[in-house]
Parts: C-alpha cells; structure tokens; sequence
C-alpha cells in the first residue's frame, strides 16, 4: 500500500504493532490493563479480517519487577537472566488476553543470526505463513537470554523494520509512551508540538532525534524513526502513537490524527531480497575497489569484476554478504560474494579471461552479480 494519507491506512490487512518496555512496565511488574486493552482492540479488529502480528519488550522489565531487582547497571548476563524470567509471564498475559477472544498468541523469540543466514530467514517467513493461516497472533521479543552483543539487534524497533517483509506487513504501528514525533523532546519540553505527517523522511533529519529510551528500555525516538526510515524502504508506512491512547489501533485504521504518520517515499521501493542483502544479512568481509569500478557499479549499473578490486579484508565463503567499499573506505554497495575472501584475494586485478587459469578451476565471471547488489550510498 502506498499510504500516502491516513484514511488509506485502513486498508492494511496485514499490521505489525510494536510495543516498547516503557509501555508495558509498571514498577510493581508488566502493566497487564494496557496489555489487556490492547489485545481488546486487536481482538475486534481480527474477527473484522484484520491480521497482526505483536513486537513486545518487557520481559527484562518484568523479570526484574519478579525478582525485585535493581533497575541500572546490571551486567549482560544478569540482563539475559531477568528476561528469561520475564519472558514467561510476557506471554502468559497475551494468552490470556486473546483467551477471552478465542485467539491465539504464538511466541517467537529471535536472534539477529537467526535471519542473518538467508536459509533461516526463510524458515522463519514459512513459520509466519503458518501462523498466520493458523489464525494466531505471532508475540515477538529478541531472544535476550541467548544473543551476544555482536548479533544482536540495536532494539525492538529495528528489529520490527528488519522482520516486516517476513512479515508481509503492510503498516508498522509503534507504540510508545508519548504521543508521536515531536519538535522537541516532550520529556524535556511538555509543551512541544506534535509533528502530524512527515513525509520524506531523511537520515540527515533523524540523527537530532533523541536516542535516549524511557527507563526500561532501548531504543528512544531515534530508533523508532530508524525503523520508520527502514519501513519507508520497504514501502511500508509507520505510525508511532501513545499505546495509552484508548483503542489506539482502531484509532490509527481509522485514519484519526493522532501519533504520527509517516509516509514512505514515493521513490522505487527495495524488494525482500535486496532489503535482506543490505540491511538484515551483516557482512562478513570487505571488499575494497578502485575508483573505475565505483563508477560502472554507481552510474552504468554493471556487477563487480575482478579487474576493480584492490584489496579484501575478513573470511567469507561463497554466497556470504560483503561490503564493496571504496578507496577513502566508503561503502558502495552490499552483495552476495561468488567467491571465498581467499579467490578474491588471488584474483583482484585480473582480467575476466584469466579467472579460471590462475584458480584452476571454474568460476564467475563477478565477484558480485548485479542482481545480488544493492547501491548503499542512495539509502545510507
Ligand atoms: N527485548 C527486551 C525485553 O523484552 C527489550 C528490548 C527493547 O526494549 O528494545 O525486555
């Protein structure tokens, strides 16, 4: 969909709704009345055709409030213990919830690796088909109890935008607890004005936001509009708005003017695959070119040769993603490597006909093939 004004957003059939720690915490344990409220407004909607699937943090915060932890400065392992004591109750309150509906909530816990290898990524897309022809409502968290800090995702809210086309989803709702993009932080200034529509979204525009999260969990404005930017990628249009708001998400299908809506851009949109090789997969290795071919890869639209590469760095074998990054160390592009960091290395340079002499074997002739590359410097 294109969602270029609200009263379009009803016609999302498929919704991924996020909501953050901040939300769902209270100091004595998970705030089950807004979790009920939710689920309420979720419930109607489904029984009206509607299909959502839920993005929801709190199990640190909940595992904390059981534990009656201390709220700051914990190490990593204590953080992965109190969500393995959270998680369950997490859950727990959206069974019970959609219990009272006849629906069912369906646990998935996710770590960055796991759709980092294209094989389980699409595992993981069947696994949503499933539930969704299931009828189920799938409940998402990172795996807190098992990542490490190199594979983990930054926050819920990218985590959301990188699942979105394993997903289908056709609208991000992200909940929070203030009530949209504003013009100046709220928490700072109360009286900041709310900003309705943004439209055309840029980077340059997001670095100002606040990175700073509410206190139980990551993430902050910054994060949520990294996660609408990367929606906007996908053609998917984000609304961020107050999870206190009554039946919020009703409200937001109904195209009300609350939160903030904002629009993707109206430019080619990035399909599954390419959105995976540039944004989920993390590359395993760099591959460095000269400045001929930056010109063929940016301007004629031609795949990556031999002959342009003048260095390699990191170990990756074939069908790993890699970095094309120029000589200042600027990354071009992103793409599927046909060949090991090794080939690479005994190759660059050469020309085309020279390949499989100095391997000694068959090859490509491209060390990335156009159709698995994506230009990085028009998005990043
Ligand atoms: N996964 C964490 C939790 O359930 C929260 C991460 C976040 O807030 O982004 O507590």
């Amino acid at each position: 969909m294109s969602g270029t004004n609200r009263r379009e957003l009803a016609n999302s059939k498929r919704i991924l709704v996020k909501i953050g720690s901040s939300s769902l915490s209270l100091a004595e344990g998970l705030n089950y009345r807004i979790i009920e409220r939710l689920c309420d407004d979720i419930s109607l909607l489904k029984d009206a055709g509607k299909e959502f699937a839920i993005v929801s943090s709190g199990a640190v915060a909940s595992g904390r409030a059981i534990t009656k932890g201390c709220t700051s400065g914990e190490a990593l392992s204590r953080k992965q213990a109190l969500a393995a004591i959270g998680q369950g109750s997490l859950i727990k309150a959206y069974n019970d919830a959609f219990k009272r509906y006849g629906h069912i909530a369906a646990q998935i816990l996710l770590t960055r690796d796991d759709i980092d290898d294209r094989h389980r990524y699409l595992n993981i897309r069947n696994t949503f088909t499933a539930l969704f022809e299931l009828g189920a409502v799938p409940i998402i968290n990172e795996n807190d109890t098992v990542r490490v800090e190199e594979i983990q995702f930054s926050d819920n809210d990218m985590l959301s935008a990188m699942i979105l086309p394993l997903l289908e989803a056709q609208l991000l709702i992200i909940l929070t607890d203030t009530g949209g993009v504003c013009r100046e932080d709220p928490r700072v200034c109360p009286d900041t004005e709310r900003i309705p529509i943004i439209t055309d979204l840029k980077l340059k525009d997001i670095r100002g936001a606040s990175t700073q999260a509410g206190t139980s969990g990551r993430g902050g404005m910054y994060s949520k509009l990294m996660a609408a930017y990367h929606a906007g990628l996908l053609g998917v249009p984000t609304v961020i708005a107050d999870a206190r708001t009554p039946h919020v998400i009703s409200a937001v299908l109904d195209g009300e003017d609350l939160g903030t809506l904002i629009i993707p851009p109206r430019k080619e949109r990035l399909s599954r695959k390419d959105h995976w090789i540039g944004f989920v997969s993390i590359p395993k290795g760099r591959v460095i070119i000269d400045d001929g071919a930056v010109t063929m890869l940016t301007q004629r639209g031609k795949s990556l040769l031999p002959a342009g590469v003048t260095g390699v760095e990191g170990r990756f074998v074939e069908g790993d993603t890699v970095e094309i990054v120029d000589a200042r160390g600027m990354v071009i592009a992103a793409g599927l490597s046909n060949f090991t960091s090794e080939d690479v290395a005994r190759v660059m340079g050469a020309n085309t006909k020279d390949l499989a002499g100095i391997l000694e074997k068959e090859c490509d002739e491209e060390i990335v093939h156009r159709n698995n590359m994506i230009l990085k410097g028009a998005h990043l």
